[in-house]
């Protein structure tokens, strides 16, 4: 990896935290976001320290424009350069309901981080990164979700809505900046073992639903950061505007 340091949203638990960590063993310095859980910031600040990289922890809303702006402030102060590497993780669920039970609330929350926050991340990170505006280029790889293609009935349909807005953003911003030295790519996870489906609702949603996934099981964290990382990396210089599926062939 080359490059002064990565910014990573939503960084503090789940596949945010699991880039967070590989990217830092792979010798970038993190900035990262995060929403309230400062024991789960503090706790992956030690760890990138221990790997001996600077971490800058920044509790700030990336579904308001207020809150990236602070994120990508933040860094500029910290590091005194633009960031390299991005990654536009944050991203909701909301609680598992059939969308006649939705109030208006539920799904303005879901489309606020997920659509708009990514723009606005996206947004801020092709101001510093692109060569036209006099940055270094770079890659910024965004959090889909195998959702935008299940369109998870009887779950989350504003969630999985809100997940196809963001490939189809990963598809236009790829062609608006591929000349201006920035490479967007997405993953698109499915079914992966962290915090976020207890935050929906469902505690045992991976071992209830594992066997619908034709490797048999969810994935991992660190599974889904290991295809960001190649995303990012110089490895996959011919690569942009690619939705890569981490679903277990789901
Ligand atoms: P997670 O375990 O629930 O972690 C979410 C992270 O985002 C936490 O660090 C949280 O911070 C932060 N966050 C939440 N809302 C935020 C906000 N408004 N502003 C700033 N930070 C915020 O989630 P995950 O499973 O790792 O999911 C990460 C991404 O992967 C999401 O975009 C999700 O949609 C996508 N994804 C996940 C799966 C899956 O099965 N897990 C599948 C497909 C796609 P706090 O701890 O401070 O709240």
């Amino acid at each position: 990896m080359t490059g002064p340091y990565a910014i990573v949203t939503g960084g503090s638990r789940g596949i945010g935290a699991a880039c967070c960590r590989l990217l830092a063993a792979k010798g970038l310095d993190i900035a990262f976001s995060y929403r309230g859980d400062d024991a789960a910031a503090a706790a992956l600040t030690r760890q990138i320290e221990a790997a001996g990289r600077q971490a800058l922890a920044v509790k700030a809303d990336m579904a308001t424009e207020d809150g990236v702006v602070q994120l990508f402030t933040a860094a500029d102060d910290r590091f005194g350069a633009p960031p390299t590497h991005v990654i536009v993780n944050a991203g909701i669920t909301g609680k598992i309901r059939r969308v006649a039970d939705m109030s208006a609330t539920e799904i303005q929350a879901v489309t606020d981080l997920n659509v708009v926050g990514a723009l606005l991340t996206a947004r801020e990170a092709i101001r510093r990164m692109s060569t036209e505006r006099g940055g270094p280029g770079g890659g910024i790889v965004l959090v889909s979700s195998a959702a935008a293609w299940l369109g998870s009935p009887n779950e989350f349909v504003h969630y999985a809505a809100s997940k196809g807005a963001v490939s189809t953003m990963t598809l236009g911003l790829a062609k608006e900046v591929a000349r201006e030295g920035i490479r967007v790519n997405a993953v698109a996870p499915g079914l992966i073992d962290t915090d976020i489906h207890a935050s929906a609702g469902a505690p045992d949603r991976v071992d209830r639903l594992q066997s619908l996934v034709p490797l048999g099981r969810g994935g991992t964290a660190e599974e889904v950061a290991e295809a960001i990382l190649w995303l990012l990396s110089a490895e996959s210089s011919y690569v942009t505007g690619t939705i890569l599926p981490v679903s277990g062939g789901r």
